[in-house]
C-alpha cells in the first residue's frame, strides 16, 4: 500500500511539472517590432513601431537610430496610434526621441507610433537599418517594465528612381491553357528590384495545325498511289514532294495534273513516233520486196 501511494504521488508531481512547463513555453513574450519599408532615392518611406502582448505601460522613452547618410527623419506620427490615445506625447524630430507619459496603463496592442523618412538623393542603394531603442518603460505603479526595454531593428530598402530592366528570363513557361511569367531584374548596382510580366497562354493554334496537316497528308498519299500506274520514275519525285508540300494542298494538286498531262503527251509522241517509224520500216520492207 505504501509503495502504491508513493508511485501515485510521483505521478501527480510529474503531471503538475509537465503542465507548468507547457504553459510557460507557450506564453508569448511582450515585444516591440519595427516594420520594413521600401523607397526610391528622393522618395519617402514610413515604418511602424508596434507592440504585441502588451503587459501594460504608462511611461515610455524611445530613441530612433538610422544611417544619416541614407535617411533623413521627417516626422514622428502618433495620430490614430496607441501613443496618440490620451496621455502626453512629445516627439522630437531633431533628436529622434519620443517621450510618452500617462496616469493609467496603455494595454492595447498595435502601432505605437510611425516614423517617416526622406531618402537622401546621394543615398547608397540597398538595405539600411532603422532601430528603435526603448530606453525607459514603466507602468502606472512606477515599476519598470523590463520586458519592453531594449533595441529592436527594422530596415528600409532603397531602390533607384529609374530602374534599368534587363532582357528578362522566363520563370514560368506558358502552356496551351495557362499563362507563363517573365521576371526582369534591375541592372543598376545595388538595386535588388524585380518585376514580372505575364506571357499569354499558347492557345489551341499549335495543336490544331498539326492535326489538319496530318489529314491533308493522308489525302495526298491517296493521290500519289493513284498516280503510281506506269510512272515509276516520276513517282519517286512525287513522294519527296508530298512531304515538302504537305501544308500546300492546293498547289500540290495542279503540278501533278501537269505531270500527268505531260506524260500523256509523251506517250502520244512515243506512239506517234513508233507509228511513223513502223510505217517507214513497213515502207522500206515493202520497197525491198
Ligand atoms: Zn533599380
Amino acid at each position: 500500500m505504501k509503495l502504491t501511494k508513493k508511485i501515485m504521488t510521483l505521478f501527480l508531481v510529474a503531471l503538475l511539472c509537465t503542465f507548468t512547463f507547457a504553459s510557460t513555453a507557450f506564453a508569448a513574450e511582450p515585444s516591440i517590432t519595427v516594420s520594413k519599408g521600401t523607397a526610391q532615392i528622393g522618395g519617402e518611406v514610413t515604418v511602424d513601431v508596434a507592440i504585441s502582448e502588451n503587459p501594460g505601460f504608462a511611461a515610455l522613452d524611445a530613441t530612433i537610430a538610422y544611417n544619416e547618410d541614407v535617411l533623413q527623419l521627417k516626422s514622428i506620427d502618433t495620430t490614430g496610434k496607441l501613443l496618440g490615445q490620451g496621455g502626453m506625447v512629445s516627439p522630437n524630430v531633431t533628436s529622434g526621441k519620443i517621450s510618452y507619459m500617462n496616469t493609467a496603463n496603455v494595454t492595447g496592442n498595435g502601432v505605437l507610433f510611425s516614423v517617416t523618412f526622406t531618402v537622401l538623393d546621394n543615398a547608397a542603394l540597398g538595405d539600411t537599418e532603422v532601430a528603435v531603442n526603448i530606453t525607459n518603460c514603466a507602468n502606472a505603479s512606477a515599476a519598470t517594465v523590463s520586458s519592453l526595454v531594449g533595441e529592436t531593428k527594422g530596415s528600409v530598402t532603397v531602390v533607384c528612381a529609374n530602374h534599368a530592366w534587363d532582357e528578362g528570363t522566363v520563370t514560368k513557361e506558358p502552356t496551351a491553357t495557362a499563362t507563363g511569367e517573365k521576371t526582369y531584374n534591375c541592372t543598376n548596382e545595388g538595386c535588388d528590384a524585380t518585376k514580372t510580366d505575364s506571357i499569354p497562354a499558347l492557345g489551341n493554334a499549335g495543336t490544331g495545325n498539326d492535326g489538319t496537316a496530318g489529314g491533308d497528308q493522308t489525302a495526298n498519299n491517296g493521290d500519289q498511289t493513284a498516280n503510281n500506274d506506269g510512272q515509276t520514275t516520276d513517282n519517286n519525285d512525287q513522294t519527296n514532294n508530298g512531304d515538302q508540300t504537305s501544308n500546300q494542298t492546293g498547289s500540290n494538286v495542279s503540278p501533278k495534273t501537269d505531270d500527268a498531262g505531260n506524260m500523256m503527251a509523251l506517250i502520244v509522241m512515243i506512239v506517234v513516233i513508233a507509228g511513223v517509224g513502223g510505217i517507214v520500216v513497213f515502207r522500206k520492207k515493202a520497197s525491198a520486196m
